[in-house]
């Protein structure tokens, strides 16, 4: 990350504590690192991440840890192992952090790269599904994301999703001669990411399938009903995506996905869902939850990169000659502790170079400190310059 990229992502971190901020989402971090287990356990086995992209290592004491390839297990783990049940619910968290995922990097997709999260811990109901789907569609509007699209289904409970499975599973195997090699090879194993292929053929065949969103119970469609209309009431545009699957298994009930026509072949800005089992197979009490992640990259990329102001230098100290560098390197620094941005010339310049340098970081005011108790102060705007006492400095320069 170099420095460009850093201003940058200081735009996201500030929109996130104005909008997660404001919301009441505070803070969290979790560690770099965290037991295979937990990964394994609530990811799930059969998907992508866990499959092939994870870094797991042993870390000499015979533990199998892994770099952490997503926020919400490591969230929720802490969550239970700080007691913050006993927090008023739902609990509401945000963070901002690296992943890792062992993928080929490309454009938009690196091995290490942030996210920005949020989750609500506690809490069953459709308002909270729709705040984190608007808390997050704020989010990528304030950054100025472009042409975003914002697939929304629901998968239900495992239950019903069980059911449904095999439902597909029997449809995919009498047409297994449509499907491409790698669907086919794991129809038994995860059957819904059949949705995901690009192969033409598996394609055509998937318009036929059978459709989650049209077997789910009463209690599950109508929570997707609620959610739908208070997307509606704040005026979120969405389509019903009845293939959409993520690529973690642990959802229930809501899900979505948030695209940009902007990005290319890496779309996938963020998304989220509801996770309403996440914590009990972690050995946790029954506790719905709801979140989001959104890459941090992609976020920027789909903004265009946004152009980020550099830092504003309110006095640059230049150095005349001899020993006024003692007095300049107090002066700058005395600056700084009065409240104002504040260099002196590190570089050895003379005079004349200084003075380019300091024209070049923008500096509002440059103070010529050379061996007599008089400074020069210099406004780079009107080109004026006078004579005042070093004292004086630092109040002539915030006096305007
Ligand atoms: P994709 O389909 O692009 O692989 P994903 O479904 O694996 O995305 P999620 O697990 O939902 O992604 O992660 C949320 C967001 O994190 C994504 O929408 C994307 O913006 C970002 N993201 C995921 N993997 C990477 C990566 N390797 N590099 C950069 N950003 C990523
Ligand atoms: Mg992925």
């Amino acid at each position: 990350m170099l420095p460009e990229d850093a201003a940058r992502r200081q735009l996201v971190e500030r929109a996130a504590r104005d909008i997660l901020g404001g919301a009441g989402y505070r803070r969290i971090e979790t560690p770099a690192f965290e037991a295979t287990e937990l990964f394994v356990r609530t990811i799930g086995e059969a998907t992508d991440i866990v499959r092939k992209e994870m870094y797991t290592f042993d870390d000499g004491g015979g533990r199998s840890l892994t770099l952490r390839p997503e926020g919400t297990a490591p969230v929720c783990r802490a969550y239970l192992e700080h007691g913050m049940h006993k927090l008023p619910k739902p609990v509401k968290l945000w963070y901002l952090s690296s992943f890792f995922r062992a993928e080929a990097p490309q454009k938009g997709r690196y091995r290490q790269f942030w996210q920005i999260g949020a989750e609500a811990i506690g809490s069953d109901t459709p308002e909270t599904d729709a705040e984190i789907v608007a808390l997050l569609a704020e989010l990528l509007e304030v950054i100025g994301a472009h042409q975003i699209r914002l697939r929304l289904s629901s998968l239900g409970t495992p239950e019903t999703r069980a059911e449904y499975r095999e439902e597909l599973g029997r449809y995919l195997h009498a047409n297994e001669e449509r499907l491409s090699s790698d669907v086919r090879e794991r129809i038994d194993l995860n059957p819904l990411r059949a949705f995901d292929s690009s192969d033409p053929a598996t394609r055509d065949a998937m318009r036929e399938a059978p459709v989650l969103l049209d077997r789910l119970d009463d209690a599950d469609a109508e929570h997707f009903t609620r959610v739908r209309e208070l997307l509606d009431d704040v005026g979120i545009r969405y389509e019903i995506d009845p293939t959409l699957v993520r690529g973690l298994d642990y959802y229930t009930r809501t899900v979505f996905e948030f695209e940009s026509a902007a990005l290319g072949a890496q779309s996938g800005v963020g998304g989220g869902g509801r996770y309403d089992r996440l914590m009990e197979q972690i050995g946790g009490p029954q506790t719905p939850a709801v979140g989001f992640a959104a890459g941090v990259e992609r976020i920027l990329m789909a903004a265009g990169e946004p152009e980020v102001e550099a830092p504003l230098v309110d006095l640059f100290v230049a150095v005349a000659a001899g020993e006024g560098s003692r007095d300049a390197w107090k002066l700058s620094r005395d600056a700084r502790r009065a409240g104002l941005t504040a260099q002196s010339e590190l570089a050895g310049r003379s005079l004349k170079g200084q003075l380019r340098h300091a024209d070049r970081i923008g500096a509002r005011y440059v103070a010529i400190v050379g061996d007599r108790t008089e400074v020069s102060l210099k406004d780079m705007e009107s080109g004026e310059q006078r004579e005042l006492p070093l004292a004086g400095v630092i109040g002539a320069v915030r006096g305007t």
